[in-house]
């Protein structure tokens, strides 16, 4: 559907990636197929020499699968998308895609735990050097490349600690060196951030997150500029292997269509949310984006149109008040990941983030105590009542 380009985002939500199919439907059917008949040996030889346009076998690319891609790539204001099997394939994928052996890589240092652990272990074994930096300060970006630096990776707000990057600014730095930009954004989604519009040259994100957002599919997406990298990536992920599948895409296409909705809810309440913590006495201090006392505050209002789901904080009396709080809530309920309709609590020294060593997890602001909430759909007030309730606790 061309004509969804000139649409708002809200109704690019709706109705991106949805084209026309036999009977009609006004969803993309599930084509819950591994593979797809060919009509003589001619055709099935024009497919795969890329003469005729087609489907193959699903780990190449399924109707279903595509339908999905191409909505979240007119989110993103991307040329085409490519469907992950977790956000964890499509992180993998991008690097095996855009590092060789002799390859450096700057990487903002408060990423998802795994990145940290898949560039340390995997990449490094492959001969990949990587510098961890601070990535809201553009000096340690800058002061980090180095001639064989191919690739800045950037996931802002940063995970769990909300550190904002600049991204255009930080695009200019990684372009100067001829460097390809990529941003993690599964923390904002498109309806809050856009990074292709301020100067990435690939967006990854978890599916399982926000663009899902109901808690029940695992799932990753890529979204490129433009058909040389797409074909490039989409090689290397065909090789690889680490696809999604037709029934997960279906569901994932299915939650983008609330997306703005709900990022809406989640930021309405998170403010609320965020501005009562920060007023209790039991906490020491609170972070998010929308706070006046958010050390990037100024960048958050220019470069999110809303300041999204995910707060940080630290109950006084670290370890183990902190443990007393995630121990006594009802409504939040004790669990990793974040961006479903549910709220969730989580204490990433003990969990996500256990993974990185006490020493690395503080130098990136990780404390002892900190506490990572996803704020769901629920009443804020219910929300907040349960907090209140698990304070009383510690
Ligand atoms: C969850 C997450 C990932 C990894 O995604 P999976 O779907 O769990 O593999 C990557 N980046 C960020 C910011 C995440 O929150």
């Amino acid at each position: 559907m061309s004509e969804v380009k000139n649409l708002g985002f809200d109704s690019k939500c709706v109705h991106s990636g949805v084209g026309d199919y036999e009977y009609g439907p006004v969803v993309p059917p599930i084509y819950q197929t591994s593979t797809f008949k060919f009509e003589t040996a001619q055709h099935g030889g024009a497919l795969f020499k890329g003469e005729q346009k087609g489907y193959i076998y699903t780990r190449m690319l399924n109707p279903t699968v595509e339908a999905m891609e191409d909505a979240i790539a007119a989110l993103e204001n991307g040329h085409k998308g490519l469907g992950c099997g977790s956000g964890m394939a499509a992180v993998h994928t991008v690097f095996a895609a855009l590092l060789s052996v002799g390859d450096h890589i700057v990487c903002s240092e408060a990423v998802y735990g795994p990145t940290v652990t898949l560039l340390k272990t995997v990449f490094a074994k492959f001969g990949v050097e990587t510098t961890f930096v601070d990535a809201s300060n553009l000096d340690a970006i800058k002061n980090a490349i180095k001639q064989n630096t191919k690739v800045v990776y950037i996931e802002t707000p940063g995970n769990p600690t909300l550190a904002i990057a600049d991204l255009e600014a930080a695009a200019k730095i990684a372009h100067e060196a001829n460097a390809q930009f990529v941003v993690d954004n599964t923390f904002m989604s498109p309806a809050l951030q856009k990074p292709l519009d301020l100067g990435a040259d690939v967006v990854l994100h978890s599916l399982t997150k926000f663009l899902n957002g109901h808690a029940d599919v695992v799932g990753g997406v890529i979204i490129v500029k433009d058909e040389d990298t797409y074909k490039h990536f989409r090689k290397i992920l065909n090789q690889t292997g680490g696809v999604i599948d037709p029934f997960n895409s279906f569901l994932v296409h299915r939650g983008l269509k609330t997306l703005s909705l709900r990022m809406e809810r989640h930021s309405v309440s998170s403010q609320k949310v965020a501005e009562w913590l920060e007023a209790h006495p039991k906490i020491e201090w609170v972070r998010y984006p929308g706070l006046k006392s958010h050390p990037q505050y100024e960048i958050a209002k220019r470069q999110h149109t809303a300041q999204g789901g995910m707060i940080t904080f630290e109950v006084k009396g670290g370890f183990s008040a902190g443990e007393a709080v995630m121990n006594s809530v009802k409504l939040c309920q004790l669990a990793v990941s974040l961006g479903g309709v549910e709220s969730l609590i989580q204490h990433p020294a003990s969990m996500t983030h256990a993974s990185m060593g006490k020493e690395i997890r503080e130098e990136a602001g990780i404390t002892d105590g900190l506490i990572r909430l996803s704020v769901g759909i629920e009443n804020v007030e219910d929300i907040i009542a349960d907090l209140e309730k698990a304070l009383e606790e510690v």
